[in-house]
Formats: C-alpha cells, sequence, structure tokens
C-alpha cells in the first residue's frame, strides 16, 4: 500500500521534529540529543524451516531515548522492515509516550519477514530466538526495554516472548512485565486489545467536539451526521471502525484493505464485512458496496474523517492533492509524509497526528505493566467496596424520597468497576487530556502551522525538561 517516498521514514520524522524544534527554547545540543537514536540493534541469526533448509532472518531493535526508562514500544513483522524504518518509529514512541504521560523512552523492534509465509511453528521459534538474543544483548526486560504488537504481531507472539523470557530469568518476580500486549490469561490487561482503535475514536471524538475547530472546516460539532472512510482492517482499523459506527454513531462508508476497496454511501457494517472476508478471501463484492479499482482509491473519496490504519508513507505528496477528506486521522504511524502535511495546509485539511492519536495502544500497555509490576489485577480491591458503598447511597435516597430508581438506572448506578471500564476510563482521560494540552500549544502560537507540529512542540518540551533536569551523565 506504500508508495515511494521523497524523504527516508527516519528523515520524514526529522524534517517534522526540526519544523517543530523553532517553537521551542532548547538550544541544539538539547535538540540533536532528544533527536538521536541512543542504541540499534542488528540481529542476524537462523531458524531453520519445517522443509530442513535455513534460513538467516534479519531483525532490528531500536532503542531511541532512555531520557525515561524503560523504554517501549512494538515489534512487527514485515518485509518492509529495515534499519531506517524501525528507527523513525522508536522516534515516534519517545515523542507518542511525552506527550500522552506514559513515563518511557521510545523503542521499536522489527524482524524482516512476511509471518503469512512461515508455519506457526516457524514463527514461534522465529520470535522465542529473537527474544533469546534480545536478553543475551540486554535489550528487553521490565526495567530495560518491554516490547508490544505491532503490524504483523499480536497477543500470540507476545505469550512466546514472556514465556521465553521468564525461563531465561528463573525468580524475577516482574518478569511479566518484561513485554506488553499479552494474552489476559498470561499477564495481560482487559482492554488492551481495543486500545489502540478506541484512543483513536476519543482523540477524533474530542477534536469533533470542538467547536473553533470544527466551525474552521465547515462542521458541526459531533461524530453522530460525520462520514468516515478506514483503511487497513487489523486490529487498529477494525475497532475503529467499531467505535465510530457503535459508539459515535457516524456512517463508515469506505473500507480499504490489501485486495482492494468497497464503498457504500449509505454505510458499511464492518463485522458482516470482516465475515464475507473470511468466507470468501476479500472484502471484495460486499453485497450492496461497490468495488474500487485500486484500495488506494478509498483515500480519496469524498467523506469527513479519513482514517489511515494500516502502514507508513500511504498519502504523500503524489496523491494527497486528490484527498476531499476534512479531517484525516492518523491510526497507522507515519501514513502522511511531510510533503502531504504541506498540501493538506494549503487545502486546510486538519490532520491528527499519529503520534499521540494512535498513543492508546502504549498508554494502556502502561496499565498492563503497571498491573504486572503491582501483580493484582485491576479492579479487584475496590469493586465490592464501591458497589456496596452504592448500595447504600441508593438505599438512603429512595428511602428519603420515598421513589424507587428504574431497574435499568439501578444497574448503572451500583455497578464497581471491573479491569476493563477503569482501562477504558483512563485511556479516555488520557487522550482527552492530550488533545486539549496540544491544541492548547496551537492556539498560543499562530506561526504553529498544523497540528503535527504543536504535538511535536508539546512532546519536545516534555523530553527536553527531562534531559535538561537529568543534566548530561559525565
Ligand atoms: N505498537 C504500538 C504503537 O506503535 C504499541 C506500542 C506499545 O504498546 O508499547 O504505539
Amino acid at each position: 500500500m506504500s508508495s515511494q517516498n521523497e524523504y527516508s521514514f527516519f528523515q520524514s520524522v526529522e524534517k517534522s521534529f526540526d519544523k517543530a524544534a523553532k517553537f521551542t527554547k532548547w538550544d541544539s545540543g538539547i535538540l540533536e540529543q532528544i533527536k538521536a537514536c541512543n542504541g540499534i540493534l542488528r540481529l542476524r541469526y537462523p531458524v531453520k524451516r519445517d522443509d530442513g533448509s535455513i534460513e538467516v532472518i534479519e531483525a532490528y531493535r531500536v532503542q531511541h531515548s532512555q531520557h525515561k526508562t524503560p523504554c517501549k514500544g512494538g515489534i512487527r513483522f514485515s518485509e518492509e522492515v529495515n534499519q531506517d524504518e524501525v528507527m523513525a518509529l522508536a522516534a515516534l514512541m519517545t515523542y507518542k509516550c511525552a506527550i500522552v504521560n506514559v513515563p518511557f523512552g521510545g523503542g521499536k523492534g522489527g524482524i524482516k519477514i512476511n509471518p503469512k509465509e512461515y508455519s506457526v511453528y516457524e514463527l514461534e521459534k522465529i520470535t522465542r530466538r529473537y527474544t533469546s538474543e534480545l536478553v543475551k544483548k540486554n535489550f528487553i526486560g521490565p526495567g530495560i526495554d518491554v516490547p508490544a504488537p505491532d503490524y504483523g504481531t499480536g497477543e500470540r507472539e507476545m505469550a512466546w516472548i514472556v514465556d521465553t523470557y521468564a525461563s531465561l530469568k528463573p525468580g524475577e518476580i516482574d518478569a511479566t512485565g518484561c513485554v506488553t500486549g499479552k494474552p489476559v490469561s498470561q499477564g495481560g490487561v482487559r482492554g488492551r486489545k481495543e486500545a489502540t482503535g478506541l484512543g483513536v475514536f476519543f482523540g477524533i471524538r474530542e477534536v469533533c467536539n470542538m467547536p473553533e475547530v470544527m466551525s474552521d472546516l465547515g462542521l458541526t460539532t459531533g461524530l453522530a451526521d460525520k462520514t468516515v472512510v478506514i483503511q487497513g482492517l487489523g486490529n487498529v482499523g477494525y475497532h475503529c471502525a467499531k467505535f465510530f459506527s457503535e459508539i459515535g454513531g457516524s456512517k463508515i462508508i469506505a473500507l480499504a484493505e490489501y485486495e482492494g476497496a468497497i464503498t457504500n454511501p449509505n454505510g458499511l457494517d464492518v463485522d458482516a464485512v470482516v465475515a464475507h472476508r473470511k468466507k470468501t478471501g476479500s472484502i471484495l463484492n460486499f453485497p450492496g458496496a461497490t468495488n474500487l479499482a485500486k484500495n488506494t482509491d478509498a483515500l480519496e473519496l469524498q467523506c469527513d474523517i479519513l482514517i489511515p490504519a494500516a502502514l507508513e508513507n500511504v498519502i504523500n505528496g503524489e496523491n494527497a492533492p486528490r484527498v476531499q477528506a476534512k479531517i484525516v486521522g492518523e491510526a497507522a504511524n507515519g501514513p502522511c509524509t511531510p510533503e502531504a502535511d504541506e498540501i493538506f495546509l494549503k487545502k486546510g485539511i486538519l490532520c491528527v497526528p499519529d503520534m499521540y492519536l494512535n498513543a492508546g495502544g502504549v498508554t494502556v500497555s502502561y496499565f498492563e505493566w503497571l498491573k504486572n509490576l503491582s501483580h493484582v489485577r485491576y479492579g479487584r480491591m475496590e469493586k465490592r467496596f464501591t458497589e456496596n458503598l452504592n448500595m447504600n447511597i441508593l438505599d438512603q435516597m429512595e428511602n428519603l424520597t420515598g421513589k424507587n430508581v428504574s431497574d435499568k438506572a439501578r444497574k448503572v448506578i451500583l455497578h464497581g468497576p471491573d479491569e476493563v471500564d477503569l482501562v477504558h476510563s483512563g485511556l479516555e482521560e488520557t487522550m482527552i487530556t492530550a488533545t486539549r494540552e496540544i491544541m492548547d500549544i496551537w492556539k498560543s502560537n499562530k506561526e504553529i502551522p498544523d497540528m503535527r507540529t504543536a504535538a511535536y512542540v508539546c512532546a519536545i518540551n516534555k523530553v527536553g525538561t527531562s534531559y535538561a533536569e537529568l543534566g548530561i551523565f559525565p
């Protein structure tokens, strides 16, 4: 889905950083240190394929910043993986964590494989060997560097990682905190799977609730009357589509995947599309929808909100002039290039930037890591207490007024928080606060051209403060 970019991905990140650095007060030395990748691990190791042949695997882990530890960021499995990409993604993690006040430095890992071309057994061997290499090089650990899922990986791979790590570190009491995005049965937290998609939803909803921002775009406030196009039906894209239609009441008018795109101005039912894809192997020919010739055609449809939720560089200098959306919500990492940003500015398109909009994943990873270190499930201590307290309050109210609340209201009032309630509410708070913080920075200086630059200013100031307070290690 990606097309040729004018800059390397890491250079694009540096370019956006430099554009924002002008609006900060940090001296050039601190800015250089913030930008630099602190540690790069490049691995080559063999794996025996099921047919008995040996293949050499190329893999990376980049630690962009240790201004806070551990480093944090996903591991992707993709044929496109290269050092430049992993460096860029690690840098974005540093800025992302800073904006949402998650106290980690940025990291990222990548294994250059197409996971679809390997058996489950081969993938397990590749993942476990990668983990043991990270252990040997001291590039993983609950206080060192904590990987997570990313493009092409999920709970299954995280379970292999935690198991390998724990077996190499017997007795390490916090071993489960060496990776996040684990299955709940292996120390994962409820709500992690949908976290990135839900965070995107909360972020865009907050932007759409800002009357002055919406009137500048010629839109009404709220999500209910909005049309949405989503590129990518992986974990992030799927959950975005669900939340925009089910909570936001928006209409999903197009969906795009590798094999093509489909559109229906009356709205698409994402679960039905997923079921159709499972049955036929493609989203194309979905009943009631029109097929689009190329998957990238979906990016150019008329809509209110366009959500690229797949890979980087999909909207660039070539196709950005044809984008008709009013708001572009970057659910993927780096989907729009700096050239696209310039064109959006001229066209009056609001691009809500990746480095905070897709921070839901790492935010809930932080909650998972805290759960692992505290060795107790969220809600375990207070759920029953809250329910008993609410019951007492309600009884008093009903006695004093002589009236009873409805059964539905009773259920809502009495409910004490479960783990998933607390995780979703922590995420909602995080995304609302971050959106407002970035918007305030943007509003406070008329020279700041776009929301991405405002987000970078926010990140640079937070990381810069850390470095300045730490001083430079002699
Ligand atoms: N891979 C996700 C991201 O790019 C999540 C990272 C994490 O949870 O550490 O933000």
